[in-house]
């Protein structure tokens, strides 16, 4: 039972005995065919096919797999995800892969393939389109985000989640360093583009009021636990076919700000906007693509806000904003000035949040293919650099953008 790393030689071997997965692949594991296809951070992915069919294995490293054995890990990873999987499942059915088998000591999630989903950051590079797009992550984003809060939850349950989910401690402190500290300073594993980029990126370290509210929202980060986040959920985490949409890889859930997941979403969908120079050559295709993700960006605000309200009168069956306080209301006006200020504080904590996560994709240790796959750096830093100024505007101007059309406008303007 210690733990081992599988290999696609010994993974045949080692989990063929496992009914769940003889039932999915096949029953002769030697005629298995594994291929090992994580391209994430991180894990081990494997996919596995045999007659019956095929399924993906993931596994957890004990070391950083970007960095090496040099960077230790914990295994627990898995048990985060696992945890993770099941509350969104039950939170939003649908969107995320179904599980088939867990083992803890050996750090493996054995779940459902999607095929032939791709990653967005690929799909979106390649200029294609996603129906429903910005409706599925609006939906998955704001059940994930009311279901799992004192809002809905009973708060015994609630808090034994917090407790639980309170010990991915290794995961957390890499979104504490990672996103919301090394940006600001010259961190050892920083990287950006230089020269090019050498004057914008001292300019933002010079800024004090910046390094300042990045603080705010890490202590927001560490401290406002409302929800369960995803807490990786970039343009990475989202596997697409031209129609369909679902979410993978929440080993970094944590109980955080109930703006944090559709914060870090909107400032991938604003960096591949302003990366589509880089991967769209003709300009009037460019054009209708850029349209297209903005309309992604604004449906997706748009329908969480919808969604959240529509929870809010369904099921606010939580601690807070009780029913009782407010039924001698008519027609719940003060119920509903709640929800008001309520979304109006999640979406400042996104717009915050999208502007740090867009400072750390261009300064930090983890790049974005959207910029990175630009070999030429003369023309990759312009793009970087619109990126950090709207990462400041929406940091620094977070309070003051009346709606999400004015996000967008300042999307326009940065491009
Ligand atoms: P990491 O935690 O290392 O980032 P991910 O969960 O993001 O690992 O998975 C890495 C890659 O493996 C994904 O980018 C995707 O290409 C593939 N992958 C992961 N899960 C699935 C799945 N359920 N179905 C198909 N491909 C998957
Ligand atoms: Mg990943
Ligand atoms: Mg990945
Ligand atoms: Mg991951």
């Amino acid at each position: 039972d210690t733990y081992e790393a599988l290999t696609p030689e010994t993974l045949g071997q080692r989990l063929g005995g496992i009914d769940a997965l003889t039932r999915r692949i096949g029953p002769d594991a030697t005629a298995w065919t594994v291929r090992e296809v994580g391209d994430g951070n991180l894990n081990l992915v494997f996919i596995v096919e045999g007659t019956a069919g095929t399924a993906i294995v993931k596994q957890a490293l004990p070391y950083v797999r970007l960095v090496g054995e040099s960077w230790p890990l914990p295994l627990n990873r898995a048990f985060f995800e696992y945890h993770a999987l099941t509350r969104q499942a039950a939170r939003d059915p649908g969107r995320v892969p179904e599980i088939y088998h867990y083992d803890e000591a050996q750090a493996l999630i054995v779940m459902e393939y999607l095929n032939p989903h791709i990653i967005l950051r690929q799909q979106m590079m390649a200029g294609r389109r996603v129906e429903g797009l910005g409706r599925t992550l609006g939906e998955f984003c704001a059940r994930t985000a009311f279901r799992g809060s004192d809002l809905c939850m009973q708060t015994r349950q609630k808090k034994a989640d917090v407790a639980l989910f309170s010990d991915n401690v290794d995961l957390c402190d890499i979104t504490e360093n990672l996103v919301f500290t090394d940006p600001y300073f010259d961190a050892e594993m920083n990287r950006h583009t230089s020269p090019q980029l050498d004057g914008v990126v001292a300019e933002l370290r010079q800024d004090q009021q910046l390094k300042i509210v990045a603080q705010h929202f890490k202590r927001a980060f560490t401290a406002k636990a409302e929800t369960m986040c995803h807490g990786d959920l970039h343009t990475g985490s989202i596997m697409v076919t031209d129609h369909e949409a679902k979410i993978i890889d929440p080993e970094f859930a944590f109980y955080g700000p109930m703006g944090f997941d559709i914060g870090m979403l909107l400032g991938n969908y604003l960096m591949a906007f302003l990366a589509m120079p880089g991967h769209i050559g003709d300009e009037a295709e460019r054009a209708a693509y850029q349209d297209w993700l903005l309309e992604v960006i604004g449906e997706t605000w748009t329908v969480f806000a919808a969604e959240f309200e529509n929870l809010w009168h369904s099921e606010r069956t939580g601690i807070l904003y009780p029913k009782t306080l407010y039924e001698d209301q008519g027609h719940h006006p003060a119920s509903d000035a709640a929800l008001r200020e309520v979304i109006g504080e999640i979406f400042i904590d996104a717009l915050a949040i999208a502007g740090i996560e867009m400072h750390r994709r261009v300064l930090g240790l983890a790049h974005i293919a959207e910029f990175d796959t630009i070999e030429d750096a003369e023309k990759r830093a312009p793009l970087e650099e619109k990126a950090l100024r709207l990462g400041r505007t929406l940091v620094l101007g977070r309070a003051g953008f009346a709606g999400i059309d004015q996000v967008i406008a300042a999307a326009r303007r940065a491009d």
